[in-house]
């Protein structure tokens, strides 16, 4: 049994069909949320519900800074 281990339960076992994040309509491919935005949850940008916090345009900018050093 290690073909399938993910198929357990019923059909739909609580498992979203979109990213958590607000307008977003990627497949969640981790905690609910797509890739882009599971990185700017782990990155602090958004909360762990897919809400914006109130400074969330400062977190986002920072973010992209932060991303773009990266890839320099
Ligand atoms: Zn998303």
């Amino acid at each position: 049994m290690s073909k399938n281990e993910k198929q357990q339960g019923g059909p739909q076992a609580e498992a979203p069909k979109m990213c958590k994040s607000e307008g977003c309509r990627e497949k969640p491919s981790k905690f609910g949320f797509c890739k882009t935005h599971y990185e700017l949850y782990m990155a602090g940008v958004i909360k762990g519900d897919g809400s914006k916090p109130i400074d969330y345009e400062q977190k986002l900018s920072q973010y992209m800074k932060q991303k773009q050093k990266q890839a320099a």
